[in-house]
C-alpha cells in the first residue's frame, strides 16, 4: 500500500465510493479509499435502492436533484450499468392533512425543479391497478424517480474513480488514527500505515466505533429495517407480457411503506413503528458481522402486511420469495452528518447516512466541493454534522433515533417538535412557566416555549398546515409586546466569551461590522470567503479586551468551532463557550423600562442606557447581569443574561413587577411574528452560507473600510451586481400561513423564493422574506405566492413595514 495520500476515504459503501469519485472528478486524484473488507458490503448490498426526490426543503430538494443527474450520467461515463429504474413514485393520500402537506409541497415543487403533479383517486389508480383503495382522496406523483441497482451504482462510482487515478484497497480495515506533527492524519491500517492530508470517514454502521477513535461522539445508531421480495405476481407478468410500464414506487399512507415491482414480483418494505423497532449493534458493530442479514422479525410490521394486502390484494396472493433484514444508520432529523468533524482539522464526516443509495451521489459531490473548493455552491448547512451539539450523547440518540424512524411514515407538521428524550436540557425556570401554562418546544436540546396556554386552555400543541386556534394566544403575547410588555424566556441562545489583549484585533479581522467600544453592542457577521453567512452575532463589549457573543441555539457547536480554528497560536485570545453556564430573558415591550427599573440600580433611561448599549450589575437578587439593550421584536426592551442560578428568583421578580403592567409570557411563536414584522433576518433561513451578505440585506452590517473575512468576495459581488436580493413582502392569506420554501411568481412567471414567512399579528396578514430578482424588489411590486396550492396575492413592501424608522426600541 501506498504511504501518503492527498485525502483516504473510509469506508467502501455507496456514500464512501461517492465521495472517491467526486474528489476525483473535482481533479484531486492522489486519493484513497480503504475497506475493511469488500466494497457494498456493509449496508449497501442490501438496499431496496429508492431514490425518492420528495424534499419540502428547497436545500435537500436541490441536493437529492444532484444523486440523480449524477447516477444518470454514470452509466454513460463508465459503461457500468447501474440498473436505474426511473418508474416514478406515487405517494396516495387518505386523509386531508396528507393531501395539505402534498400540497404545501406543490407550492415548492417547480422552484426545486422537480416533475411533481397531484392526481385525482381515478389517476392514480390508472396508474397503479392493482391498488384497491376506496378511501383516497388523491396522490402525489413523481414520474421522474425511480430506484437503482445499490451495489452496481457503487461500483460505477468506484470505477469512475479508478479510471481516474483514484487507489481502492480492499481488507484494509482502519484500526485508528494520529495527527502527526505537521498537522496530517497517519490512518493505521491491518496494511501498514497511510499517511494523508484529509481524513474522511463514511464508515455506515461503525459511525460511533470510527468516531471514538478520533474522540468524537457522533449521532448516529443503526436501525433495523427490511422488506420482502414475493414470487411472481400474475397481474405483473401480464403487465410485462402487454408491453405496459414498470407502475411507480407505490407508498400508502395506510400501509405505511413501499411497495414497488421486483422482476416479475413485487417489493414490500413496510414501516416499522417506534414501538416494534429494533437497534443494531448499539455498541458496536460485532466482530461477526460481515456482509450478513439479520433473523426476518415479522411481527414488527404484522399491522403493515395486513393493511397492505387488503389494499394490493395481489400481494396477499402472492408466495413470499425472500426477506432482507439489516442495518443502516439513523440520525434524529433523519439526514446525513456531511461535513467537518468538530474539533479536528482536515477530518470529514459522511456518517449517519439514512438512505446512503438515495444521497451517496449527493455527498459524493457536495463534500467533495466543500474540501476541494473550501466552500459549497449551494446552501447544505441542513446537513452539517455540527448541528447537534454536546446533548446529542448516545442515551438521546438512541431515543430519537427510534423516534424518526419509528414515525417516518406518520404525518408530520410544520414545526412540529417531537416527544421523545425530552426534557432533556431545561433551565431553573422551566417548572414554574410549565405551571403558567407553557407549551414547550425544543431547541439545541433545550426546552423552550412555543406559546403559553391561558388559564382554562389545555397546554398541549396543536399541529396543522393550516391556522389552528393557538394562533389566539400567539396574538394575545404579540399584542402584549406591541402595547405592553412580555417576558421571553431565551436561555437556549449560545454565549461565549471572548477576553484577552488579542481578543479585539483577532475579531475585528473576522467580523464584517466594526467592533463596539466598552458599554456597546453591534450586530456582527462571521462570513464565508465567498461572501455568504456562516454566522451571527451580536457582540457586547463589556470592557477592553472583553466580549460577550451571542448567536442562535442551534449554532452552539457550530460556531464555537469555526471561531475555534480561527484561534491565534499564542494565548492572546481565549474563547469560551458559556452557552450552560447563563440564561436569558427578555423583558420588551413599551413598559419594559417600568418593570426593570425598579428592580436595578442601573440607570434604564435613554440617556444613561441608549439603544445597543450594554451595562452589568445586580437585577432583583441577581448579581453580574448583562443587560443588553437590544431585542429581536422591535419595541423598548432589554436582554438579561444571568447566572443560571439566580434564574429562579429572578423570574418571579420580575412576573411581580411586571404584574400591574400587564406583562404577559411570551413564547418563540410570537417572536417569529414580531421579528418578521420587523424584517429581521434568521440564520439559516434568510441568512447562509450561500447568499452573501448584499444578498441578504446586511449593507448596514457591513464595513469595507476594515479587513475581514469574505471582503474580498464581497466586493466583487458588488460590481458583479448580484441578480438578486432578500426583501419584505406581505401576503393576503387566509385560513393558512407561508413556511418558508415556497415559490413566488409575477405575472404567472417563478421569480423567487420565500426564505421564511408567517403570520403577522399587529399587521394583520402574512409576512415573508423573500429572494427576488433585483428589479422586482420594489415595493409595490405585484407577487403572487402558492399557499396550499391556491395563489395567493401578495406585494413588495417596505423592510421593517411595523415601524419602519425604528422609534420604539429607543424609546
Ligand atoms: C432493508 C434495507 C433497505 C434499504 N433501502 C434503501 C433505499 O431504498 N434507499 C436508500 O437510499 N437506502 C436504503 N437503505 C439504507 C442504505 O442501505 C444505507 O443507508 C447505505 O447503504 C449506507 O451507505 P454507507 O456507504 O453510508 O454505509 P455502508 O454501505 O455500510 O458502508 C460502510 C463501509 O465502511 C466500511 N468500514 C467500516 N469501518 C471501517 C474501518 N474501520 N475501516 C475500513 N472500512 C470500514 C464497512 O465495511 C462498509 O463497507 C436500506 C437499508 C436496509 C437495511
Amino acid at each position: 500500500m501506498q504511504k501518503h495520500a492527498r485525502a483516504i476515504v473510509v469506508g467502501g459503501g455507496c456514500v464512501g465510493a461517492g465521495i472517491l469519485y467526486g474528489l476525483a472528478k473535482r481533479g484531486w486524484t492522489d486519493i484513497a479509499l480503504l475497506e475493511r473488507t469488500q466494497l457494498t458490503a456493509g449496508s449497501t448490498w442490501h438496499a431496496a435502492g429508492l431514490v425518492p426526490s420528495y424534499a419540502r426543503n428547497f436545500n435537500i430538494a436541490r441536493m437529492i436533484a444532484k444523486t440523480i443527474e449524477i447516477y444518470e450520467g454514470l452509466e454513460r461515463e463508465t459503461g457500468q450499468n447501474v440498473g436505474w429504474h426511473k418508474c416514478g413514485q406515487l405517494r396516495i393520500a387518505n386523509t386531508s392533512d396528507r393531501f395539505d402537506e402534498y400540497k404545501s409541497y406543490m407550492s415548492v415543487a417547480e422552484l426545486q425543479g422537480m416533475n411533481a403533479r397531484l392526481l385525482s383517486p381515478a389517476e392514480a389508480r390508472a396508474l397503479w391497478p392493482l391498488l384497491d383503495n376506496k378511501q383516497m382522496l388523491g396522490a402525489l406523483y413523481h414520474p421522474d424517480d425511480g430506484h437503482i441497482a445499490p451495489a452496481d451504482v457503487t461500483h460505477a462510482m468506484a470505477k469512475g474513480a479508478r479510471d481516474l487515478g483514484a487507489k481502492i484497497y480492499l481488507n484494509t480495515e482502519v484500526k485508528g488514527f494520529t495527527r502527526t506533527p505537521g498537522g496530517e492524519w497517519q490512518v493505521h491500517t491491518a496494511q501498514g500505515d497511510i499517511v494523508c492530508e484529509h481524513l474522511i470517514c463514511a464508515t455506515g454502521n461503525y459511525a460511533r466505533q470510527t468516531g471514538a477513535m478520533l474522540g468524537l461522539e457522533i449521532p448516529a445508531i443503526p436501525i433495523l429495517h427490511q422488506y420482502w421480495i414475493t414470487e411472481a405476481v400474475p397481474e405483473i407478468v401480464e403487465r410485462k407480457r402487454q408491453g405496459l410500464p414498470e407502475m411507480p414506487i407505490l407508498r400508502d399512507e395506510w400501509f405505511e411503506g413501499y411497495l414497488r415491482e421486483e422482476g416479475d414480483g413485487l417489493m414490500f418494505g413496510p414501516y416499522e413503528r417506534t414501538e416494534n423497532l429494533k437497534l443494531f449493534a448499539e455498541d458496536g458493530v460485532p466482530e461477526w458481522f460481515g456482509a450478513d442479514l439479520v433473523e426476518e422479525d415479522f411481527d414488527a410490521v404484522s399491522r403493515n402486511w395486513e393493511q397492505g394486502v387488503e389494499l394490493v390484494p395481489a400481494l396477499g396472493r402472492a408466495g413470499i420469495k425472500a426477506n432482507v433484514r439489516g442495518p443502516f444508520q439513523m440520525t434524529a432529523d433523519e439526514l446525513p452528518l456531511m461535513g467537518p468533524a468538530w474539533g479536528l482539522p482536515n477530518v470529514w464526516l459522511a456518517e449517519g447516512v439514512p438512505g446512503g443509495i438515495l444521497w451517496g451521489g449527493t455527498i459524493g459531490y457536495y463534500l467533495s466541493e466543500r474540501i476541494v473548493e473550501g466552500g459549497n455552491s449551494i446552501d447544505t448547512t441542513d446537513l452539517d454534522p455540527r448541528r447537534f451539539g454536546a446533548y446529542a450523547n448516545k442515551a438521546w440518540t438512541r431515543e430519537k433515533v427510534r423516534e424518526a424512524w419509528g414515525t417516518h411514515a406518520e404525518l408530520h407538521f410544520p414545526g412540529q417538535d417531537m416527544p421523545a428524550a425530552r426534557p432533556q436540557k431545561t433551565a431553573p425556570s422551566y417548572d414554574r412557566l410549565t405551571q403558567l401554562g407553557a407549551v414547550w418546544g425544543v431547541l439545541n436540546g433545550w426546552e423552550m416555549p412555543n406559546w403559553f396556554a391561558p388559564e382554562g386552555v389545555e397546554a398541549k400543541d396543536q399541529y396543522s398546515w393550516r391556522w389552528t386556534e393557538k394562533g389566539k394566544y400567539v396574538a394575545q403575547e404579540v399584542h402584549a409586546v406591541r402595547n405592553a410588555v412580555g417576558l421571553v424566556e431565551m436561555t437556549p441562545m449560545t454565549k461565549f466569551e471572548v477576553s484577552g489583549p488579542g481578543a479585539r484585533n483577532w475579531l475585528d479581522g473576522i467580523l464584517a461590522n466594526r467592533l463596539p467600544q466598552p458599554g456597546r453592542v453591534v450586530l456582527a457577521h462571521h462570513l464565508t470567503a465567498s461572501g455568504g453567512v456562516q454566522a451571527e452575532y451580536m457582540v457586547a463589549c463589556l470592557e477592553d479586551g472583553a466580549f460577550y457573543l451571542i448567536s442562535t441555539p442551534r449554532a452552539e457547536r457550530w460556531n464555537f468551532d469555526d471561531l475555534s480554528r480561527l484561534l491565534p497560536g499564542d494565548s492572546s485570545v481565549a474563547l469560551r463557550n458559556v452557552t450552560d453556564d447563563r440564561g436569558c430573558f427578555t423583558v420588551v415591550g413599551p413598559k419594559a423600562r417600568d418593570v426593570l427599573q425598579p428592580l436595578t440600580g442601573i440607570d434604564l433611561s435613554n440617556p444613561g442606557f441608549p439603544w445597543f448599549g450594554v451595562k452589568a450589575g445586580t437585577v432583583g437578587l441577581a448579581s453580574d447581569v448583562r443587560m443588553l439593550r437590544v431585542n429581536y421584536e422591535g419595541e423598548l426592551g432589554w436582554e438579561l443574561y444571568h447566572p443560571l442560578a439566580y434564574q429562579r428568583r429572578l423570574l418571579e421578580q420580575i412576573l411581580e413587577q411586571g404584574r400591574p403592567h400587564g406583562l404577559r409570557l411570551v413564547g418563540l411563536h410570537a417572536l417569529e411574528s414580531l421579528r418578521l414584522e420587523k424584517s429581521y433576518r434568521a440564520m439559516y433561513r434568510d441568512m447562509n452560507p450561500e447568499l452573501t451578505a448584499w444578498e441578504s440585506g446586511l449593507e448596514r452590517f457591513v464595513r469595507l473600510d476594515k479587513n475581514f473575512i469574505g471582503r474580498d468576495a464581497l466586493l466583487k459581488a458588488r460590481e458583479r451586481n448580484d441578480p438578486r436580493r432578500s426583501v419584505t413582502i406581505a401576503i393576503d392569506t387566509d385560513g393558512a400561513s407561508s413556511l418558508a420554501s415556497e415559490g413566488v411568481y409575477h405575472q404567472g412567471r417563478l421569480v423567487g423564493r420565500i426564505t421564511s414567512g408567517g403570520y403577522g399579528y399587529t399587521l394583520g396578514h402574512d409576512i415573508a422574506l423573500a429572494l427576488l430578482p433585483l428589479e422586482l424588489g420594489v415595493p409595490g411590486t405585484p407577487l403572487e405566492v402558492p399557499i396550499l396550492g391556491e395563489m395567493r396575492n401578495a406585494r413588495v413592501i417596505e423592510e421593517s413595514p411595523y415601524d419602519p424608522k425604528g422609534e420604539r426600541s429607543r424609546m
